[in-house]
């Protein structure tokens, strides 16, 4: 026989989703480790994702991040081949495992990170 008296164990989740989700974390596809967060993710040029070909011809897909504190810029900045006009850069790696995983440009007042889409994953 059912009793409707008992008190509920459980209620249904009722809390609401918090107003300001956490930032996602994005992690270096290599060693896990975090790199920067969806939140940081900029449009610079017009867009976000940039497709570039180096002087090498491999294709790179970037995205343009106002922030990476997994990331290290190493080198002295230069405009050579830049994809950015007017911005120079620097190459970007792991924090954690010295990957590349893409670049970091400045210049006319304004500096970001172009960073390699297929080095990064959703933590
Ligand atoms: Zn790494």
């Amino acid at each position: 026989m059912v009793t409707a008296s008992t008190t509920p164990a459980t209620l249904p989740e009722t809390r609401a989703v918090p107003r300001e989700a956490p930032a996602e974390g994005l992690v270096c596809r290599r060693c896990g480790a975090l790199v920067t967060t969806e939140t940081a993710r900029i449009v610079r040029r017009d867009a976000h994702r940039h497709t570039r070909i180096n002087p090498h011809g491999y294709v790179f897909e970037l995205g343009c991040f106002s922030d990476a504190p997994g990331a290290v810029a190493s080198g002295e900045p230069t405009l050579e081949f830049t994809w950015f006009e007017g911005l120079a850069w620097r190459m970007a790696d792991c924090r954690g495992c010295s990957a590349h995983l893409g670049w970091h440009y400045q210049g006319q007042g304004d500096e970001f990170w172009g960073l390699v889409l297929d080095r990064l994953s959703r933590a």
